[in-house]
């Protein structure tokens, strides 16, 4: 019978340790489901769980996490057989992550990092970080770090990243062939000339001119003969062209602002259609992996390659990441910070990985949530309950639990005795939630949780109680504080409303009272609050948390 015990011990060790205190109840079936004889004598079995619970709830904390790091781990459900890509051979794979640093990074970024990343270490290949910097109006260091520090975040080991500002010669020289070969020019027409040509399939005077005469205008374009917006070098595609992206795309333009890196070093910057397939074949990226809203681009991207006989990688897309009523992407994310509709870029409200942080959302929820989708195309909108719901699934077994009440009503306690719970005293009143001082009817028996039972006598602005015993009973189980910590719990919702405007009753704002004890927690630490919810540490002074899942 040795094994049954020690059955019997290990469950109650694993029960106590995931939710603060074994529980005979959450014990049994386990145990009868390795030792099924056991239930034979139901009896003696729940006697003895009863008893082992009781004494591992006895041990000490550290004792406790001591045994429990020695049991053996338990067995998990088998994790999804990875990823399935076209010529990827063991060893080979080179991936990349190329964010444009315009911006703090956010969850749809941290989908395409951790695709770029888990897909390079399932094949046991690499991936590349690279800046994709040749906007010179968005830039700035400051994303950069951003970046760097959203990615280490997550758990992503940073390679040595490079910057597409820094192939800028070799930009200039592939231009420059193109057109010597006469496969791009220079066009000076006015921009709604360009769009108004590429829609009804006409050329402008530009296309017909000589190799000569391009290289000659590239060169006013390089020293600064033309003004932004008075010449652009296109690529000489096919004007027919069903797939309009083929229609003579722009592969470079002129920005004057000075860059974050470079300086007024350039003046004429590569478009992502010419400079993304030149530094995928330059750095040795074999699998490229980027959004949907690319695919029609896909034809150029060869077909640029093919120009120059470069090495092709493979290009695969999947659906760029939404969620119901949050603003995904840079474009929408700056103007509220911008316009101060947020408190920064880590306003809990918002989707970029600052905020999710403070929110106490987890690296492995975000990780386990983004890969969910893989490499489908579908066009979900989920909302963040699923990643929500992973964040409290991973959180449930390791969040040490407080005592919270919010909107605090008090409670006067006839006969209350002294009891100590924690660093809490209790005696004859305590302070209870205010929408469980609601719920509570005149005359029933109900009980603070780890401390006695109360019966309630009367209720009005305060409530009043008397002591109604110790034994667990049935029934209302409520949580409380003697004195207690006022407190502020930030409740972030969907700051958009369905129809994409700024949501301005976003937050809310929980005040009450939490139990002394609190102070014993680190700044960042996520804590239960039963009955509550999960909240993270945001600020000791004043005492504040962010609402989590
Ligand atoms: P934004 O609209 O936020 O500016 P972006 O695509 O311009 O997005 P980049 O910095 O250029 O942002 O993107 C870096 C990488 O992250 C790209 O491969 C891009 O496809 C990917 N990415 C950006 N947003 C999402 C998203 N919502 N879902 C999936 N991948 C995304
Ligand atoms: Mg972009």
């Amino acid at each position: 019978m040795a094994s049954l015990d020690s059955s019997i011990r290990k469950h109650a060790i694993r029960n106590a340790h995931e939710y603060g205190k074994a529980n005979p109840g959450n014990i049994v079936g386990k145990v009868i489901n390795e030792f099924p004889d056991s239930k034979k004598d139901m009896k003696s079995l729940m006697k003895t769980i009863t008893e082992v619970c009781k004494e591992i709830n006895a041990l000490p904390k550290e004792k406790l996490e001591k045994e429990a790091a020695k049991l053996p781990k338990e067995e998990k459900k088998a994790e999804k057989s990875g990823f399935d890509i076209p010529g990827a051979m063991q060893g080979t794979v080179v991936t990349r992550f190329p964010p444009e640093p315009s911006g703090y990074p956010h969850i749809g970024h941290a989908k395409a990092a951790f695709i770029d990343y888990e897909v390079a270490k399932q094949y046991g290949g690499k991936m590349l970080l690279r800046f994709d910097d040749t906007n010179p109006e968005k830039e700035s260091m400051e994303y950069v770090d951003a970046i760097k520090e959203g990615l280490s975040w997550l758990g992503i080991p940073l390679p040595k990243e490079t910057y597409t500002s820094d192939y800028m010669p070799t930009f200039y020289e592939y231009a420059k062939t193109m057109m010597e070969n006469g496969k791009a020019y220079v066009c000076t027409c006015k921009a709604e000339d360009v769009s108004k040509g590429r829609e009804q399939a006409r050329p402008c005077p530009c296309r017909r001119l000589s190799g000569e005469e391009n290289l000659s205008r590239f060169n006013s374009m390089l020293k600064g003969e033309y003004g932004e917006g008075e010449a652009i070098v296109r690529y000489k595609g096919d004007l027919s062209a069903l797939n309009t992206v083929m229609r003579d795309p722009t592969l470079m333009r002129i920005l004057e602002s000075p860059h974050y890196r470079q300086g007024t070093k350039f003046r004429v910057w590569p478009s992502y259609d010419f400079g993304a397939p030149i530094l995928d074949s330059i750095e040795g990226v074999t699998h490229a992996f980027r959004t949907k809203e690319y695919e029609l681009r896909n034809e150029l991207y060869y077909a640029i390659l093919k120009e120059f006989n470069m090495r092709e990688p493979v290009l695969m897309e999947f659906s760029r990441l939404s969620i119901k009523n949050a603003p995904i992407s840079k474009r929408l994310i700056t103007p509220l910070v911008k316009d101060g509709k947020v408190s920064g870029w880590d306003d809990p409200r918002l989707p970029t990985l600052m905020a999710l942080r403070r929110r106490g959302i987890l690296p492995a929820a975000i990780r386990a949530f983004v890969l969910s989708f893989g490499f489908s195309k579908v066009e979900s909108e989920p909302s963040w309950e699923k990643l929500l719901s992973e964040n409290r699934k991973m959180l449930d077994p390791v969040a040490p639990h407080f005592f919270f009440v919010p909107n605090p009503v008090k409670m006067k306690i006839k006969g209350g005795k002294k009891k100590k719970l924690r660093e809490m005293e209790a005696a004859d009143e305590a302070w209870i939630s205010g929408s469980d001082a609601e719920s509570l009817e005149i005359g029933e028996t109900i009980r603070l949780k780890d401390l006695y039972n109360v019966k309630i006598e009367k209720k009005g602005k305060e409530i009043s109680a008397s002591y109604a015993g110790d034994e667990i009973q049935k029934g209302k189980k409520i949580q409380w504080v003697s004195q207690g910590l006022r407190c502020e719990v930030l409740r972030p919702g969907d700051l958009l409303t369905p129809s994409g405007e700024y949501n301005p009753a976003s937050m809310r704002i929980d005040e009450g009272l939490c139990e002394n004890s609190i102070h014993s927690i680190k700044d960042g630490e996520i804590v239960q609050f039963e009955r509550y919810g999960f909240c993270r540490l945001d600020s000791k002074k004043p005492l504040r948390f962010v609402f989590s899942c």
